[in-house]
């Protein structure tokens, strides 16, 4: 497996994320809001864009794709259901569908919640997946347009993944979820331990992204939450905390 993944961080506390085949050299990148740093790390990376990856409508997700894939000649990818409110779209995708970055394979999943138009994209051979703001570490994403039960179908999908996946999400939130998260379930171990793990890293300026799924299994109340229910009720607590 060939997959490689270079953080690239852009405005506030957004991560994208540059992936290269190795293999092939294809080359992807996932979620560019801001198109003057996207540029610069493919031009750094060695100047080849063939693909811009995009989870969800968002601003803060896709502001630089129209202009980074126009500036290297990429074509842009994103789910086909949402087609109208993400830039133009090249490559339309849907639930289960097969993405090829060269020889890396993407499987996609239709993760709703955040917004109702978003996905994930899930190299599986490569345990890597890219799920924009459905999962975030120690933490899940608002509510903005889908319910609870959307959100709980969601990341059920992917909790199934092979949990030595590494979650690339896209924000740099776990700090502040960590807080919460500990309020929510605070004699959980791992929890403690990665919030304790996490302390450490930001006071040092560095990221907590990505994370193995094996370790939002153990830590993450939204990801451990039994039903729908206690989903949206850890969700509210959040969103008022
Ligand atoms: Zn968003
Ligand atoms: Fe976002």
């Amino acid at each position: 497996m060939t997959l490689t993944v270079r953080r690239v961080p852009m405005l506030s506390d957004n991560y994208a994320w540059l992936l290269k085949d190795e293999a092939s050299g294809a080359t992807g990148f996932v979620d560019p809001a801001d198109e003057a740093a996207a540029s610069a790390a493919v031009r750094e990376a060695g100047g080849r864009l063939d693909f811009v990856l995009l989870t969800h409508h968002h601003d803060d997700h896709t502001a630089g794709a129209a202009g980074l894939a126009r500036g290297f000649g990429a074509r842009i990818v994103g789910n086909r259901a949402d087609r109208r409110r993400l830039p133009k779209l090249d490559v339309e995708l849907a639930e289960g569908d097969d993405f090829a970055l060269g020889g890396a394979h993407a499987r996609i999943i239709d993760t709703p919640g955040h917004t109702v138009g978003h996905v994930a994209y899930a190299f599986e051979a490569d345990r890597a997946l890219f799920c924009g703001d459905t999962l975030f570490s120690l933490g899940c994403g608002r509510l903005f347009e889908g319910t609870p039960a959307q959100m709980f179908a969601s990341l059920g999908k992917l909790a199934a993944l092979d949990p030595e996946t590494l979650v690339y999400c896209g924000h740099e939130y776990t700090a502040s979820n960590a807080r919460f998260a500990l309020s929510a379930d605070p004699e959980n171990p791992a929890l403690r331990e990665r919030a304790a793990e996490v302390e450490r890293l930001r006071a040092e300026g560095r990221p907590t992204i990505p994370v193995a799924l094996a370790s939002e299994l153990a830590c993450n109340p939204f990801l451990r939450a039994k039903d729908a229910e206690e989903l949206g009720r850890l969700r509210r607590a959040k969103d008022n905390s």
